[in-house]
């Protein structure tokens, strides 16, 4: 490399992005494709793996399914974005560097901070005894254990989406085991009856046995114990219950909420340092029907969003505030059978939903979706940005 170009590259404006999860990737190439060409900023994108990681099919994972190779680098190739992999172990906000792996420094101009969300293992026991499906390589510990085990009792504890998922698709895959789905919420409560009724009869259709209405307080070698005392025993337990961000954005003294993510103004800037912009599950973005909960589906939005945001502050204009509605929300049961409830704006159920196959297909649709997104904003970055804006919902008027 010359000396001249070294010389560029260090007045360039530098956006780094941490995280290439769905959020992380949709800011990288849009900032890059937007970017390409220009002299005066450059891209770097960081993550703790090269391979980018299918949170939507974690749970496949965790029955042993065998998903594809997505190599981050090449998700990016033609960009221009650079990939840097190491795990961020902190961020100097007023220095403004990220330290990776401990002992390398990255500086930056812009931060997108993308570094998703974990399970919420607070409970006392679930670090030491359950399993979760925070990473791809938790999801393999989980496979290798479910592999071995012949019979016996699959707790898994959590009746959330993540929940229904993971015990319809360990139901499916191993008939064997007794699975048992504990939550305080029964399964598919957000839903319309129709809905919630064919989710809790796929359920039962699998095996799956459902306890509502109750609370796991600790989790035990082999059990696990709810409030009343009674203790369900349990060889396997699978903690979905709850998430929450990593303490990286605390500790950097960025202002966060209760679950650790980071408090956004409307242009999805840190409310307490305007130079880091927060995108998907790591972010609290406030919305006129509230704060918005972790999905794809508004996480990929908000990156593409940071990226503009950041575009327009380079051309020395004002960002613009970020506005969307939830338009779905889709839940396999299992590889063959699915419930799509259609959703407002502001996540309540319409009556609208679709079931079995049709469902499934729609479901897997969505899920692989992410790839032609990406291949279509790196040659045409404008297609990128189409996405419900919640109407009435999230207007500054509807929201008061
Ligand atoms: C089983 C399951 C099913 C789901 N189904 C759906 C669904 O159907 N629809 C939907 O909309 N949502 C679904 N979700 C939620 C969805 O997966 C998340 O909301 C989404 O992944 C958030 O995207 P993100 O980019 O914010 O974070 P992530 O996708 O979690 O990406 C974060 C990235 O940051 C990396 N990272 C984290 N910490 C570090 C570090 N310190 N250093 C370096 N890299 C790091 C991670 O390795 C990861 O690559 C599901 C989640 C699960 C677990």
């Amino acid at each position: 490399m010359s000396t001249q170009h070294e010389a560029g590259m260090a007045a360039a404006h530098h956006v780094l992005v941490l995280g290439a999860g769905y959020a992380g990737m949709s800011a990288a190439i849009q900032l890059a494709a937007r970017l390409k060409g220009r002299e005066d900023a450059r891209v770097t994108l960081v993550n703790a793996q090269e391979r980018f990681t299918e949170r939507l099919r974690l749970h496949m994972t965790a029955t042993g399914q065998r998903l594809a190779e997505l190599s981050i680098p090449e998700l990016l190739e033609g960009t221009g974005a650079q990939f840097v992999r190491g795990w961020v172990t902190a961020v100097d906000a007023d220095a403004k560097i990220v330290r990776i792996d401990d002992d390398r420094a990255l500086h930056y101009d812009t931060l997108v901070y993308g570094l998703g969300g974990e399970a919420d293992t607070a409970v006392p026991g679930v670090e030491d005894h359950a399993y979760t499906l925070s990473s791809a390589q938790d999801a393999e510990l989980l496979a290798d254990r479910l592999a071995r085990l012949a019979n016996g009792t699959v707790v898994v504890g959590g009746s959330g989406l993540t929940g229904v998922e993971s015990a319809a698709e360990i139901a499916e895959r191993y008939p064997e085991p007794n699975v048992v789905l504990l939550g305080l919420r029964e399964p598919g409560a957000a839903m319309n009856p129709k809905a919630r009724a064919y989710l809790q009869a796929a359920l039962e259709r699998l095996g799956v046995k459902v306890r509502s209405g109750v609370e796991v307080v600790k989790v035990l070698p082999d059990a696990v114990e709810l409030t009343d005392g009674e203790s369900i025993a349990a060889d396997v337990v699978v903690w979905t219950s709850g998430t929450r961000a990593s303490s990286l954005a605390a500790t950097a003294g960025l202002t966060v909420d209760e679950r650790g993510r980071v408090v956004t103004d409307a242009a999805l800037r840190s409310v307490s340092h305007p130079e880091v912009y927060a995108v998907g599950d790591a972010a609290a973005i406030r919305q006129g029907y509230g704060v918005m909960h972790g999905t794809c589906q508004g996480g990929m939005p908000t990156g593409v969003h940071a990226a503009i945001s950041i575009v327009r502050v380079l051309k020395g204009k004002q960002p613009k505030p970020f506005r969307f509605g939830f338009y779905h929300t889709p839940v396999s049961l299992g590889r063959h059978d699915a419930v799509v409830q259609f959703t407002r704006p502001d996540d309540s159920p319409r009556r609208v939903c679709l079931t079995g196959r049709m469902a499934a297909r729609y479901k897997e649709m969505v899920t692989a979706s992410p790839w032609s997104t990406w291949g279509r904003m790196k040659k045409m970055p404008a297609s990128g940005a189409f996405w419900p804006r919640g109407g009435r919902f999230t207007s500054a008027r509807g929201a008061r």
